[in-house]
């Protein structure tokens, strides 16, 4: 009588796509993490995940399929906190929110120019990582708004500093990603040098970290706007000169910042979270 031995191998690796850096940061891929395995690591920290969104104008919008969808994908599980910054406090929808999870909103005023919007996040995430949050929270995200969670989205993007490969360029030669290549701005990257285009629409990690990147972030965004001159990609321009110099601990592949008009590709095995399509027109308050 032979007995046969029935064995599941869960395959944790790609070998389709690059899931390490050359700095060996981790890329996370589907595939390549065991969730149960982390959740059994972080649930034990009892951390606390901060979570900055910013709506102002007519991107109030897009709070309520943000949030909605969060509460289905989202961290979920850990103790999350969200932090709304608006010009419109009464438009922030009520979601019902899950246990060991709350929303503050903060009012700002709103600008004529959406690139000064954009601009200003880098320095609110400084203030409010100032005033609020170093003793209150470990890791935070610093998310877009006009975006919608799609699947999981857990403790396995958490690090010291996370930043996001752009959905845009991840198959983009590094000398045609769209760094600003004036040297006059502070966010220059010569030709030949980078590592990838990330995304300004998910920055993550522990809450020094974020602080760090984002008080960077804001001195080089005043010394532009000093000299007169303005990033290519206002912020995401500076965010990738940051992290051509401070490597990333941990990066986030295009499954965790897709675009809904973009085709799937092989790669892709899931979309987490991806930017809903918009009119450009109509929700910027300039063009
Ligand atoms: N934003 C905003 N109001 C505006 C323009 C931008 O609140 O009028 C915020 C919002 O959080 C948005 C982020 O700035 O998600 C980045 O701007 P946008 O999404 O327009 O840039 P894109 O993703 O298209 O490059
Ligand atoms: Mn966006």
């Amino acid at each position: 009588v032979t007995t046969m031995v029935f064995i599941t191998v869960i395959n944790k690796e790609r070998k389709d796509v690059m899931t390490v850096t050359p700095w060996l940061a981790p890329v996370v891929w589907e595939e390549t993490f065991d969730t149960s395995l982390i959740d059994s690591f972080y649930k034990m920290q009892n951390i606390t995940v901060a979570t900055t969104v910013f709506a102002l104008g007519k991107y109030v919008q897009f709070l309520k399929d943000f949030l909605e969808s969060a509460e289905k994908h989202y961290m979920q599980g850990y103790r999350v906190h969200y932090y709304i910054f608006t010009d419109q406090p009464e438009a922030v929808p009520m979601v019902t929110l899950g246990a060991n999870r709350s929303l503050t909103t903060l009012k700002l005023p709103s600008s004529n120019r959406w690139q000064e919007i954009t601009l200003r996040r880098m320095e609110k995430l400084e203030k409010l990582i100032d005033t609020q949050m170093i003793n209150e929270v470990d890791y935070i995200f610093s998310l877009d708004v006009d975006t919608k969670f799609y699947g999981h989205w857990g403790a396995e993007t958490l690090g010291d500093i996370v930043a996001v490969i752009h959905p845009g360029y991840y198959s983009t030669p590094r000398d045609e990603f769209p760094y600003e290549r004036r040297p006059e701005s502070q966010a220059y990257i010569p030709q030949g040098m980078g590592d990838y285009y990330y995304g300004g629409a998910v920055i993550g990690g522990r809450v020094e970290e974020v602080h760090k990147l984002a008080k960077i972030c804001r001195m080089q965004l005043d010394m532009d706007k000093a000299n007169s001159i303005e990033a290519a990609w206002q912020e995401e321009s500076h965010l990738n000169k940051y992290f051509l110099y401070n490597k990333p601990t941990k990066i986030l592949s295009p499954e965790y910042l897709w675009q809904d008009f973009k085709s799937k590709t092989d790669d892709i095995k899931i979309i987490r979270f991806s930017q809903v399509i918009k009119n450009y027109a109509e929700v910027r308050p300039n063009p």
